[in-house]
């Protein structure tokens, strides 16, 4: 018999038999990643069926497709994205993602239905993107957004769980998200400022200080400190007078300063305030001078946007308290201060 066959321990037929496994398992995976790709091509394809309308203003269904289509169209379909023409911007998508299972364009898509306020139909579709890409990071980020959005606290918390166990710093995230839940609910306010005054003691965030001085400023007080001057400095600005705590301005220089200004205090600081407008306007006042007031504009840090009043989440890029706050100076209108609540 061992003549019939030859001997394993012949070295060229165990190069062959090595070879033939290689090629075997070769063969086999790329059959594998084909076969995995036809039954995500096909999911796609399921997937997108729930998204046809009978109301699509583009005629695409009779449109016919080419491959040197795509990126006209899709820069066409940002276009209308842009200019707000929502529905547009979705059929072209819908229309791309069918005709080339580009999985990416499906961000874009679950964009515009956000965006257009389909805010489930959205869900969906980053649902549908992490079930392929379960570390999609930009999927996650609205995910949870569009579950704050919903008040869904509860998922919008697991969203962050797994950002978090990606190595993302999603502190801000979870602090807001706290704090939203609680202003959600149906507690007293004196109730809402303990539990956002413990938020503020075990993580020492700015944003919690910022919602404990709109609910309460006497009590958020007894939290102030002067590192946080330059961070709190447009809310301290716009206190009702009666809501300003002398004792606390008598101790620190930069609110000595401020008051002065504001004309709480008579007698101007023994020092500056570190916001040039601030100091600006001391100074002119003790030259009497009073024809100036401060303003204030948020800029967000991650798109540059700036808006005139402040924000939890940049009505852009929709990063969450991300603003540097900028002091000017402008035309006094002669108000004696106004509440932020
Ligand atoms: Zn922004």
């Amino acid at each position: 018999m061992e003549a019939l066959f030859p001997s394993y321990n012949d070295p060229i037929v165990s190069i062959l038999l090595l070879l033939g496994t290689i090629f075997a398992i070769s063969v086999i995976s790329y059959a594998y990643s084909l076969w995995k790709q036809e039954q995500k091509s096909k999911e796609l394809q399921r997937f997108l069926k729930s998204f046809d309308s009978n109301e699509c203003l583009l005629d695409t269904k009779s449109m016919p497709f080419e491959k040197g289509m795509t990126k006209p169209l899709f820069l066409l379909a940002l276009a209308y994205e842009k200019s707000g023409e929502y529905a547009k911007a979705i059929d072209l998508f819908v229309y791309l993602i069918h005709h080339t299972n580009d999985n990416s364009i499906l961000l874009h898509l679950a964009s515009a239905y956000h965006k257009a306020g389909f805010l489930k139909r959205s869900i969906k579709i980053y649902r549908q993107i992490l079930r392929n890409f379960p570390r999609n990071k930009e999927a996650l980020y609205e995910l949870e957004l569009l579950y704050e959005k919903l008040n869904e606290f509860d998922k919008a918390r697991e969203v962050l769980e797994v950002l978090d166990a990606q190595g993302e710093d999603v502190q801000k995230e979870q602090i807001a998200l706290d704090i939203l839940e609680i202003k959600h609910s149906k507690i007293p306010k004196e109730k809402q400022f303990e539990e956002i005054a413990k938020i503020y003691s075990e993580q020492e965030h700015i944003l919690a200080l910022r919602e404990l001085f709109l609910l309460d400023p006497q009590r958020a007080w007894g939290y102030y400190s002067e590192s946080e001057f330059q961070k709190i400095v447009d809310i301290l600005w716009k206190l009702k007078i009666n809501m300003v705590d002398l004792d606390i301005i008598s101790k620190h220089i930069p609110l000595q300063q401020l008051y002065y200004v504001k004309g709480v205090i008579d007698g101007r600081a023994d020092g500056k305030s570190g916001i040039f407008a601030i100091d600006l306007l001391a100074s002119a006042k003790a030259a009497g001078d009073e024809s100036a007031d401060l303003a204030f504009i948020y800029i967000c840090q991650n798109c540059r946007h700036s808006y005139p009043l402040p924000f939890s989440r940049c009505p852009n890029c929709h990063r969450v308290y991300n603003y540097k706050i900028e002091v000017s100076i402008e035309e006094s209108r002669k108000e004696s201060g106004y509440s932020l609540q």
